[in-house]
């Protein structure tokens, strides 16, 4: 009885992030087991996330609504959906990408064969955002179980009833010898950070992802740097405002009500459509969120009164202020912030400098698509980059004028949930990238075995270097 109440506290302690150098031990014993590299323990894992979601569906949502207001139909589309499939893909695919790489051997090294082999980092950190504090959390866990890698998750402490719901379902459907939950904030990820893991996977603001690539740095440790930053979009004169126009607003209100790392942040636009894509952007959120959106059941909250905070200064800004031109109304007690468009503000006021992260859409009117460009291009690089037009010239240009993490034609937000395609940023806006594929490699090492047998032993290789070996 004593011993085992000590354990638990000895457990508790180490799960508040207090005892992490004793968890490390403890996770790093298990993974030198050598059972993460079987693909049997991989799939076995990847199984248990696919029945987690099938039977805590219910509670997700609820968490998902509890800390985010989350509409169920949105969370389930952006959260449990996604990660049954991520999940799905990589059981179906993990064969193939565990199986070593064959390379041609060179001239200089034959007789040899060679290949690429994918081993697993090891013992791995990820820490999670809040704005999809299920998908940033298990999506990556993918990656790492795929990989075989043992892992710790912090799960963020601004969306406290899933990070206490990952807590609790961790250890029922996964090995908790090498898949661990560690709940905390500030602390307990300083922490974390102290200690040396084989890699870190980071999803949050640029702020903090320093302070990871500077633990990190400590202990020469890779990192994954999922950040975000002004996501702009771009309509042209020949672009088809209405369809545009929709895929906007979902991108936008639909997603977490504008707080997603790849929410249209501004609107460029040329100014010969400028008032009619404003006019026709107030009657597309009229129809989809109804006259009093406050009232709508499709529109999640402010994350929180921080938040609801920094988001009201934006908009109380008077150079912001008086350029509203739809919505504007809120309610602290609710957390309330209805979808905003504010049409001319200056360049220089903070709502077109900082990431908005929130309901509030600048649009600007533009000469043309340099002016645009150049626009985007003063600004950090961004994560996503939209593009609205129906000219090739105009697509070709943007693609290659716009450095960003992704980009998008005629859409938005959906480069996320094609797995063929790298999911990451690029400068301000992040290093590395996960999803489909890329997320076994973001935590593997590629090793580069060569094989040889003992032929080809040629004496020129060897010294003395006499005159005659080097006329060879
Ligand atoms: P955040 O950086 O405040 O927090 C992220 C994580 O870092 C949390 O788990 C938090 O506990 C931890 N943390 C916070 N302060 C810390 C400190 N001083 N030391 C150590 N750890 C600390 O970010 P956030 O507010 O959760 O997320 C918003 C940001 O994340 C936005 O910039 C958004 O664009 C970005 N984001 C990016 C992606 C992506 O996939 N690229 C996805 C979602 C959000």
């Amino acid at each position: 009885g004593v011993v085992d109440a000590l354990a638990m506290e000895d457990h508790q302690d180490v799960e508040a992030g207090h005892g992490v150098g004793k968890l490390m031990v403890e996770v790093r014993a298990a993974y030198k087991s050598g059972r993460t590299r079987t693909p049997a323990w991989r799939v076995e894992q990847l199984n248990g996330i696919v029945r987690m979601l099938g039977e805590c569906e219910g509670e997700i949502l609820e968490a998902l609504f509890a800390d985010l207001g989350k509409p169920a139909h949105e969370a389930y589309v952006a959260e449990i959906s996604l990660v049954r499939s991520s999940c799905k893909l990589a059981i179906k695919e993990l064969k193939k990408w565990m199986t070593p790489v064959k390379v041609s051997g060179s001239v200089t090294s034959f007789p040899s064969s060679a290949a690429v082999v994918s081993e697993p980092l090891g013992v791995t950190l990820v820490i999670s955002a809040w704005n999809f504090p299920f998908l940033l959390s298990v999506d990556p866990m993918i990656g790492a179980i795929s990989a075989g890698c043992a892992m710790v998750l912090k799960p963020s402490e601004v969306a406290p009833a899933t990070s206490a719901l990952l807590a609790k379902l961790v250890p029922l459907y996964l090995d908790s010898s090498m898949i661990r939950v560690v709940e905390g904030g500030v602390e307990e990820t300083t922490a974390l950070l102290e200690q040396k893991w084989d890699k870190i996977f980071y999803t949050g603001s640029a702020k903090v992802g320093r302070i990871v690539m500077a633990a990190a740095a400590k202990h020469l440790t890779p990192v994954t740097l999922e950040l975000g930053g002004k996501c702009p979009a771009y309509f042209d004169r020949s672009a088809d405002l209405k369809v545009g126009l929709r895929r906007i607003a979902q991108g936008k209100w639909g997603n977490n009500n504008g707080q997603a790392c790849i929410s249209p942040d501004y609107i460029l636009v040329d100014e010969s459509i400028a008032s009619e894509l404003v006019d026709a952007l107030k009657d597309i959120i009229e129809k989809f969120y109804g006259k009093d959106p406050k009232m709508s059941k499709d529109l999640a909250r402010v994350v929180n009164a921080s938040h609801y905070s920094r988001l009201t200064n934006l908009l109380d800004d008077p150079r912001v202020s008086s350029k509203i031109v739809h919505g504007g109304e809120r309610d602290e007690s609710n957390l309330y912030i209805a979808p905003t468009l504010v049409y001319d503000v200056p360049l220089e006021t903070p709502l077109m400098l900082e990431e908005i992260f929130g309901p509030i859409l600048p649009i600007m009117k533009v000469k043309n698509e340099q002016e645009a460009i150049d626009i985007i291009n003063e600004r950090a690089k961004p994560l996503a980059a939209y593009v609205f037009t129906s000219k090739k010239e105009v697509k070709e240009l943007m693609v290659a004028s716009i450095s960003s993490g992704g980009m998008v034609v005629n859409d938005t937000v959906l480069h996320f949930v094609n797995p063929g395609l790298p999911f990451g940023g690029v400068g301000e806006s992040g290093m590395g990238s996960y999803h489909g594929k890329f997320s076994f490699d973001a935590f593997s090492h590629k090793k580069a075995v060569l094989y040889r047998n003992s032929l080809g032993d040629v004496p020129a290789r060897y010294p003395p270097f006499t005159k005659k070996k080097q006329s060879f």
